[in-house]
């Protein structure tokens, strides 16, 4: 059976203050509401990672995610945060390839390919992001685009190392516009991703790979989405920033 996953990405918001109340309320509401076999990963800023490690430390179904790490394990690459550092803190999973580091950042498949090896390398766990634009959507190719994005990112692996590796699909423009895949794309995209690891990979790979759907999920979409067979959890940006309605997603399988 693979791993049920809620992961929430807080990009670049709260402030110290208000990390801490939202982490301890998730913390308080996990620990009293959440079925115990679904794994809750809270991504904040990195400057956090340290502080708020102490509160998610204790709680086993609880675990830390950074939102990057550079390709490299260390070196003069100023206001950069690598791999063992992120190790160091107590982080576990680290996203990677997420649409906003392709697009703002200039994230190349090369570079995604190095910063997976990097965070595996260290005994961290990737979040690898894929996912297609509006544009690609409404031509004919989107499904092998998005497969493409695995294959340049992932396919360099062995088939061991891949029991450590989460997938995103988040579809760009489902991404902050409000915009959701309907259960039955997001279900087609999951089965076309695990279709083409299990030709890579053979199909216990493709079956044990935990595949996450992200894009404008809240807790009113949750519960369809993660009916899904082949979704196995969301990566939750606006929604995961209230800890009622993240928590509320974490309880919708
Ligand atoms: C994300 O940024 O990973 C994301 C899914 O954002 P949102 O839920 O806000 O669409």
């Amino acid at each position: 059976m693979r791993k049920q996953l809620v992961a929430g990405n807080w990009k670049m918001n709260k402030t110290l203050d208000e990390a801490l109340i939202l982490v301890s309320e998730v913390v308080n509401m996990v620990n009293d509401e959440a079925k115990g076999d679904v794994k809750v990963v809270l991504c904040p800023p990195d400057l956090y990672l340290a502080t708020l490690a102490r509160y998610l430390e204790p709680i086993t179904q609880m675990a830390l995610g950074a939102q990057n790490c550079h390709q490299k394990a260390s070196g003069a690459y100023t206001g950069e945060v690598s791999a063992p550092m992120l190790k160091s803190v107590g982080v576990e999973y680290v996203i990677l390839g997420h649409s906003e580091r392709r697009q703002y950042f200039a994230e190349t498949d090369q570079q995604l390919a190095e910063k997976v090896d990097v965070v595996l390398e260290n005994g961290l766990k990737p979040i690898f992001c894929c996912g297609e634009s509006l544009e690609q959507r409404n031509g004919n190719d989107f499904i092998a685009f998005v497969c493409s994005q695995l294959t340049a990112g992932l396919f360099h692996l062995s088939a061991g190392q891949f029991a450590d590796v989460v997938i995103a699909y988040e579809p760009i423009w489902a991404i902050g516009t409000g915009l959701t895949a309907s259960s039955q794309q997001a279900q087609d995209m999951h089965a076309a991703l695990r279709q083409h690891l299990a030709g890579q990979y053979g199909e216990a790979v493709a079956e044990n790979t935990t595949i996450l759907y992200g894009g404008s999920c809240n807790e009113k979409n949750a519960p369809e989405l993660f009916a899904c067979p082949d979704v196995d959890g969301g990566l939750i940006g606006g929604a995961s920033l209230k800890s009622r309605e993240f928590v509320n997603i974490v309880k919708s399988f």
